[in-house]
């Protein structure tokens, strides 16, 4: 069965059962050099550390993370340094630093980010232990060199192996960050640019988008102010949680009935609709009026009923976008005082 990418990553379990097994086959591996290499102490050190990997599947299945990743980076620096000093710098264990640092700031993360918890690990201090525990591999070869002698395909062939693990761990740790940190752009980009109660888009949206366009290409533009009759009532008699149901219903009606133009959220009660069409926005406008005057709510057993006031206006190049919007709004309030429930697009209303 296919995990989702997304899922299994704010699994904190599943994730650490995932490192703890790349953990384990890397402990089969390094037993097999120490014993075939006769290396009597660090077969004892590695038998050690295999256990404690083992054990480290039971404390994960306690959901005991913040232990498993102190003995996980526990483990990691006590065999970086002692496999250092064991066969010297030839084997590149000390390598596994980088990806230590770059992991503690990747868990640091992971854990505030999905798990609400921003201590399960101390990225400074685990920075610190890893880069002492280089420098002590470090002197120790440079003063004694390595406590055993090795053959040097079995360097090559360790050497070439923690590379290549380091450099995939890296990549993960990588990979996974920026798609985090892309998702998350994503999801407030949208955000800002979309109204959580009715889905439309918002002020924000609409203005920038007129923004982006050049007076020509607004030429062809109309844009229309739509405002809830007596919206206030609705709220008063039947209640707010109402009032915002009534406002997705319009919204949604909006949207199926002018579906080839851009329908926003301007503010409280009040909707925009922008079209390029060369097409006279009269009918459609009206269709919408009377659709919504047609229109048979019901909240929590109550029928509800509302009638919309719209104003509009043609984009003309001597104006700017926001006299283009305050004109719509004249025409608005022009019906709002004449009566409400109707279009205003005459251009001559004083
Ligand atoms: P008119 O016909 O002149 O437009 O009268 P009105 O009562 O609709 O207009 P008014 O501007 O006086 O009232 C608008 C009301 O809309 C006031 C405010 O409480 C309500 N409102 C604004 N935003 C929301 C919202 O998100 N949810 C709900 N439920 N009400 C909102
Ligand atoms: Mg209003
Ligand atoms: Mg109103």
């Amino acid at each position: 069965m296919k995990i989702p990418y997304k899922k299994f990553m704010s699994d904190p379990q599943k994730l650490s059962y995932m490192f703890n097994t790349v953990l384990v086959g890397c402990k089969i591996l390094f037993l097999t050099l120490f014993f075939a290499g006769h290396m009597v102490w660090m077969e004892r050190v590695e038998v050690f550390n295999f256990v404690l990997t083992i054990v480290g599947y039971v404390v994960i299945r306690k959901k005991m993370l913040r232990l498993w990743v102190f003995t996980l980076y526990f483990n990691i620096v006590e065999f970086m340094t002692l496999s250092s000093i064991a066969v010297g710098f030839g084997f590149g264990f000390q390598l596994y630093t980088i990806s230590m640092i770059t992991g503690a700031y990747y868990i640091k993360y992971v854990g505030s980010r999905f798990f609400g918890d921003s201590n399960i690990i101390k990225p400074t201090l685990v920075a610190v232990c890893a880069t002492i525990s280089y420098f002590i591999g470090y002197t120790f070869n440079r003063i004694h060199g390595p406590v055993y002698k090795t053959d040097s395909r079995v360097e090559t062939f360790f050497f070439v192996f923690n590379s290549l693990l380091v450099i995939a761990v890296l990549v993960f740790y990588m990979s996974t960050f920026t798609r985090t940190i892309d998702g998350t752009e994503n999801k407030l980009a949208k955000m800002a640019l979309v109204d959580k109660l009715t889905g439309l888009y918002n002020r924000h949206y609409l203005l920038s988008r007129l923004d982006g366009l050049n007076k020509e290409e607004l030429s062809d533009y109309w844009i229309a102010i739509l405002d809830i009759d007596n919206f206030k009532k609705v709220n008063d008699v039947y209640g707010h949680n109402c009032g915002d149901y009534v406002l997705k219903n319009i919204a949604e009606t909006a949207r199926d009935e002018c579906s080839e133009c851009t329908v926003c959220r301007w503010g409280g009660e009040e909707f925009i609709i922008l079209a390029s069409s060369g097409k006279c926005p009269d009918s459609i406008l009206e269709s919408l009026r009377e659709k919504i005057s047609g229109l048979h709510m019901n909240f929590e057993e109550q029928d509800i009923h509302v009638t919309v006031t719209i104003g509009t206006e043609k984009y003309s190049p001597d104006r700017n976008v926001d006299a283009w919007i305050s004109e719509a709004d004249r025409k608005l309030y022009f019906g709002k005082n004449n009566g409400k429930n109707q279009v205003v697009y005459v251009t001559n209303v004083q």
